[in-house]
């Protein structure tokens, strides 16, 4: 921690916050400058997050040296991308994965269609949500468990492994108890208890962006869910609420490499849902694989035009089987494979 001083402090007041500082047990090292003095202060530096130091007499500003996140931060795997295992599936290796299916299970039926669909078009992972959030109370918002046991079936028909949204930590465990992956939605991001419920759970986590979540909001939640032990977490950017009205959300691209160098964790994209529309989630899709994705999250659906969710967002499965095939020159740029 760095502490900077107002112009012209008094030798009184320097000793007053040295005194504050090292009666938590840290050493203080004084630096007078022609116009500032500042005191770094030497030792563990969590034991002063709760000082209020601003309002000490003569402080001016504080600037922590440490990350507010230190289980996520790369430092915690040195130069390595944490391998975070699904099924028989690995986030975070050379493969970029690809998670497809509908926004919302509707069906048996349509959910073992697009099951065969998205495995045979070279997915790694089915997604669906059993349990939808929904924005209107008047909206679909799932088949609850019926949902989570098609699931389970559809993996056992297809050997793909599954990912579905978990939206209360009652059902944590239940949710847990059927698929591979535990997704938190980007409204859930900062829902302390279920982060802290997922991290007590031995299931890997794909940790959505919320949509007015900075970049160290998505690190401190991803940090909650492993402070309990639970370190399988997936990263995802999915695009953030700005001024922009032409697409669903802004996908911000440059989330992928940033966080990339800040944090050990496998970081992917969801094209869907960033631009909203079906004709931007290939263009969207490439450019996250290009900036160092390690995987999409992509919807598709048998018939959108009469899908209960994000139809207008859903490719349809000859479109998918072409951004897999398009994809894989992007992986090959990236140095990836899909
Ligand atoms: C979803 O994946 O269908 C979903 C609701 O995503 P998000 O939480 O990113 O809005
Ligand atoms: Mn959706």
């Amino acid at each position: 921690m760095i502490i900077v001083t107002r112009k012209g402090i008094s030798p009184e007041e320097i000793d007053r916050i040295r005194e504050r500082v090292e009666a938590l047990g840290l050493r203080t090292h004084v630096s007078v400058g022609e116009t500032r003095t500042v005191i770094g202060c030497i030792g563990d530096e969590a034991r002063l997050a709760h000082v209020p130091l601003l309002s000490v007499p003569g402080v001016q500003s504080v600037h922590p040296v440490m990350r507010p996140y230190k289980l996520a931060a790369r430092d915690f795997n040195a130069d390595k991308t944490t391998k975070v295992r699904v099924g028989d599936r690995v986030f975070g290796g050379r493969a970029c994965l690809v998670a497809a299916g509908p926004c919302s299970v509707e069906g048996e039926a349509m959910m073992k269609e697009t099951g065969s669909a998205v495995a045979a078009a070279g997915a790694a992972l089915l997604r669906g949500g059993a349990f939808k959030p929904r924005t209107s109370p008047y909206s679909f918002s799932g088949l609850k468990e019926e949902g989570l046991r098609i699931l389970a079936e559809v993996r056992e028909e297809t050997g793909l492994p599954v990912v579905t949204e978990v939206l209360d930590p009652r059902h944590a465990e239940l949710v847990a108890g059927y698929v591979d992956m535990l997704q938190i939605g980007a409204r859930n991001m900062q829902n302390f208890a279920l982060l802290t419920e997922v991290g007590q759970l031995r299931r890997p986590v794909l940790l959505k962006r919320g949509m007015s979540a900075t970049l160290k909001d998505l690190l401190l939640a991803a940090e909650y869910v492993m402070a309990r032990g639970n370190l399988q977490v997936v990263l995802c950017e999915r695009g953030i609420r700005t001024f922009g009205k032409e697409t669903r959300n802004t996908f911000d691209l440059a989330a992928i490499p940033w966080l990339k160098r800040e944090t050990h964790l496998p970081v992917i994209a969801d094209p869907s849902h960033a631009g909203g529309r079906r004709d931007l989630v290939a263009p969207l899709g490439f450019a996250a694989v290009a900036a160092g994705a390690d995987g999409l999250i992509v919807e598709v659906h048998p018939e959108p035009e009469s899908a209960l969710s994000d139809g207008d967002q859903s490719l349809l499965f000859g479109e998918f089987e072409r951004l897999m095939r398009d994809l894989a020159a992007f992986a090959g740029a990236a140095g990836r494979s899909l």
